[in-house]
């Protein structure tokens, strides 16, 4: 291990890995530092500690004890104050930072070292004893809170009757006394919870704090997060120790959170929040309403209290300044904490801003005019999944809205759902497939299951950056927080708005871009490429490698995607078109036949039918390739289960009700994945095959004769795993191929290929891609063939498995690059051996995955389809992997 305590402030630099060693927060606090901002000196504990620490059955590493008190005299040199002396005492506070921000995962005390001796150095120090007894309050409640797990319900409590005894409504109008009483409360209160008095050495006190940090990285809220954010349990937290400045000294002194520019919209303007006489927690908890920071959005909001722009008119130009510097730095939008002390501009933090899909594109494309960054680094700093926020439909603009109030527009994008009242509930109803609305008064990360689970989120207390505000944003949840018009009966789960009165289970509407909160459902719109986005994509497709493909079964489904920039179709599931009402009935008279004869009768009824379904999706892909699929799926998925059904189809083929239920009753079959489907269909009852492929083929001829752009049929054989296999089905495509350019007297190209999704069919590629031209990774059923877990099923346990590490993300969401990426590249390369310019795609649902996309990359395969709504986000993703490989 390296030196675990690393030093920031005075003429200290800083380090390399500095984003591993020392968290976002901590090697963010030393590179300001070395850049001349502001900065109070502090030092930080590296994640490898955090690491050791449990490693070695929850023990800190030898020689940390006197690193950490190295790091404190440096604190003490720089500031001139002493760590526990009674006249002149140093205050620091201890803060978690791991290598990505997890926002409300970790915990803060603030104002660490105050007991009763150095409160009253602290008064004389600063000639302010109400400021020190507020300090030495909020201390010890957040201590009790972080470090010791005590319910700071209890402390705001007594916080609560303070107030009320004296009449006053807010804080600041207590004075000093009345916070020595207070905190001689809280201290009976840890005194009575707990059985032992508040800790009075500050050196326990910050052993204590650290320790709190180490453990809150284990806790279920932090795993939580983890895991909805795939960041390994490995990565540890650092530890921050930063002396302590103070928001909370009077008139002259504030606290803030500001934005470079504005997380929601991406707008170049200075964005923030501010509070006179505060320290941080306030800002961010929501329990003062926070005041604007420029006097434009104050004024655009209608608000009373001055901005800081007009009360600080100084220190407001001076932490312009600071934002100029720190974005020329990090040549990115900042999301900083700072503080005034008397007067005096101090720099808390600052990191990359967490910014809403819109935003995101805003501000790349902007800062490439700007030229503080490349258009090829543009592409790069958008999250591809984060597009989907903006791929969803919004509210149409004509429909009528019955507002019931109006919130803060926290996190945009809109959402209808039923409302439920907590976490839990909200999860279980999303479990079911529900569209739920998550209402809570405020929320905190107990609520971050909920919330993921949830459409959308509607808060009653809590500003812009509340915890409500920031969470919605960074997952993508439309959010309208801080709306003041709620009154929410946990208990009675109800929920009053003026008068009216909604249950649990009523449906609103969120708009999370306007703050309104609307009855019932309004009817939403399709989103359009165009703007930031449209820019963006042109420059991605610049350096894009890959094709981007769809797969779609209907024309509008395939028009979709072409709106979004498909270069054609990567699966057609043929299946799909074979549940149409007006159909099922001759598919089931089909498969209940008994022979070929009464096979053929009921596949002369799909023909036509099939036929349709090609030419309309031939027609909007037109000029492009178009994989179609033919029939996988196992039989049972088709048969009758109803009595009405079987009378149907027994009128329909002319046969005895109980005759069919008895053929029903032969097809069953045990573990149907692994049994009748895929080519093992084509190979037993050829006729399907042949159906489907005159059905392409003529509608093809079809499509060229109209519009004179022929399309590109390539004819796709499932679940193949051997050659022969493969070979019996070409020959049935072929045939039928020839069959009808003779009837039509015009030959088209076309191409038949094989799903590679059975680990044979990869080990086998070699063999077989002497006779297939293209492959189609279906990793859908290769990944559940590989590992042997089913795909319908593995979602009661699969989240165990990532929960325990066993897998780092669900295989069936991002392909599992060690095992199942093996047969990939195992199967790329055999087919290569032999066919070289054999066409290599992939088509299972990670087709759409930024992570899958990049492994695609990687392995060179010639395109990725995926579902309509996510072509942009393959477009985006195809194309940072490009650069990324370059
Ligand atoms: C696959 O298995 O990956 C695939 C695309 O086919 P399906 O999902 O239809 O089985
Ligand atoms: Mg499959």
């Amino acid at each position: 291990m390296t030196t675990m305590v690393h030093l920031f402030g005075g003429s200290a630099t800083t380090a390399e890995r500095a984003k591993e060693l020392l968290g976002g927060k901590g090697s963010n606090l030393a590179e300001m530092a070395s850049i001349g901002l502001p900065v109070p000196p502090g030092f930080t504990i590296t994640t490898e500690v955090c690491t050791a620490y449990y490693a070695n059955g929850e023990s800190y590493p030898a020689g940390l004890a006197e690193e950490v008190v190295n790091g404190i005299v440096h604190i003490e040199g720089i500031t001139g104050k002493k760590f526990g002396d009674a006249t002149n005492p140093l205050l620091v506070s201890v803060r978690s930072g791991a290598r990505v921000s997890m926002p409300g995962m970790m915990d803060t005390v603030l104002n660490l070292g105050l007991n009763d001796d150095t409160v009253k150095g602290l008064a004389d120090a600063s000639g302010d004893a109400r400021f020190a007894w507020d300090s030495y309050r909020r201390f010890i409640q957040m201590y009790a809170d972080v470090v010791m797990g005590l319910d700071h319900a209890e402390f705001e409590e007594a916080l609560e009757v303070a107030k009320e005894d004296k009449g006053f409504f807010l804080d600041t109008e207590m004075s000093a006394e009345d916070w020595q009483k207070l905190v001689a409360e809280y201290q009976a209160i840890v005194e009575r919870e707990t059985g032992a008095p508040f800790p009075q050495e500050p050196r326990d006190q910050l052993w204590g704090a650290i320790g709190a940090v180490f453990e809150s990285w284990e806790s279920d809220r932090a795993k939580v997060y983890r895991r909805l954010n795939s960041i390994p349990a490995e990565w540890g937290t650092a530890v921050n120790v930063q002396a302590m400045v103070f928001g909370n000294m009077g008139d002259t002194s504030a606290t803030g959170v500001a934005f470079t520019r504005d997380p929601a919209t991406g707008e170049r303007a200075w964005y923030g929040e501010w509070l006179i006489n505060a320290q941080g927690e306030d800002v961010v908890a929501g329990i003062r309403t926070p005041q604007y920071l420029t006097k434009a959005a104050r004024e655009r909001a209608g608000a009373k209290p001055l901005s800081m722009e007009e009360a600080m008119p100084e220190t407001f130009t001076e932490l312009g300044n600071v934002f100029d510097t720190l974005e020329n730095h990090y040549r990115d939008m900042q999301d900083i904490e700072f503080t005034v002390e008397r007067g005096v501009l101090w720099m808390l933090q600052t990191r990359s801003g967490k910014r809403t899909a819109k935003a995101a594109l805003k501000i790349a494309v902007d800062m490439a005019a700007e030229g503080l960054i490349s258009e090829e680094e543009a592409v790069l700093r958008v999250d591809p999944s984060a597009l989907d926020q903006l791929l969803h439909p919004t509210l149409d603009p004509k429909a009528p809205r019955d507002v019931l109030t109006k919130g803060l527009p926290a996190s945009p994008g809109a959402a209808s759902g039923k409302i439920m009242f907590d976490a839990d509930s909200t999860e279980q109803a999303a479990a079911k497939g529900e569209a739920v609305i998550l209402v809570r008064v405020e929320t905190s990360p107990e609520d971050i299951h909920g919330m993921h689970a949830a459409k959308g989120i509607l808060t009653a207390r809590g500003g812009m950056t509340s915890h409500a505000a920031v969470v919605a944003r960074g997952m993508g949840r439309p959010c309208v927080s801080g709306a003041g018009g709620l009154a929410i009966d946990n208990n009675a789960k109800v929920l009053r708005i003026g008068d009216r009165v909604l249950n649990e289970g009523d449906i609103i509407t969120l708009d999370g871009g306007t703050g309104e909160v609307m009855a019932g459902e309004v009817p939403t719109l399709l989103p359009e490429l165009v703007g930031d986005f449209g820019t963006l994509m042109t420059w991605a497709d610049k350096v894009r490698r890959m094709k981007v493909r769809t797969n779609a079964e209907t024309p509008a489904d395939a028009q979709v995607a072409r709106d979004f920039g498909a270069e054609g179709i990567g699966l057609c599931r043929t299946e799909h078109m074979f549940f149409d009402a007006d159909r099922i009935t001759a598919v089931r008279e089909m498969i209940l036949a008994e022979d070929e004869a009464g096979r053929r009768t009921a596949l002369a009824k799909l023909l036509p039918e099939q036929r349709k379904d090609f030419a309309g999706i031939f027609g909007v892909m037109a000029g492009l390739p178009v994989t179609i699929r033919l029939l996988d799926p196992p039989l049972h998925e088709f048969l009758p289960t109803r009595e009405e059904d079987f009378a149907t189809v027994a009128a329909a083929a002319g046969v005895a009700v109980e005759k069919l239920k008895a053929r029903a009753n032969e097809l069953h079959e045990f573990n149907p994945m692994l049994g009748h489907r895929g080519c093992r269909l084509g190979v037993t009852y050829p006729e399907i095959y042949e159906m489907q492929a005159r059905a392409i083929f003529e509608a093809a001829c079809d499509i060229a004769e109209q519009s004179g752009a022929a399309p590109i049929p390539e004819v796709m054989i499932p679940l193949v795993a051997s050659r022969r296999e493969f070979d019996l089905m070409k020959a049935v495509v072929d045939e039928a191929a020839q069959a009808v350019f003779a009837e039509k007297g015009r030959t088209l190209d076309y191409l038949v290929g094989t799903m590679i999704e059975l680990p044979r069919a990869a080990l086998m590629a070699g063999e077989i891609a002497d006779a297939a031209e293209f492959f189609s990774f279906g990793t859908n059923d290769l990944t559940q063939t590989t590992i042997g877990i089913s795909r319908d099923d593995a979602g009661r346990f699969l989240t165990q498995y990532v929960d325990k590490g066993i897998f780092l993300t669900d295989p069936f969401v991002s392909i599992d690059v060690e095992g199942v990426g093996q047969l990939i590249e195992i199967a790329t390369e055999r087919g290569r051996q032999t066919r070289p310019n054999i066409k290599l795609g992939i088509c299972g649902e990670h087709g759409g995955d930024a992570p899958s996309i990049h492994f695609c990359e990687q392995t060179g395969l010639d395109y990725v389809s995926a579902s309509p709504y996510r072509v942009p986000i393959a477009r985006l993703a195809a194309a940072q992997s490009a650069l990324k490989n370059r």
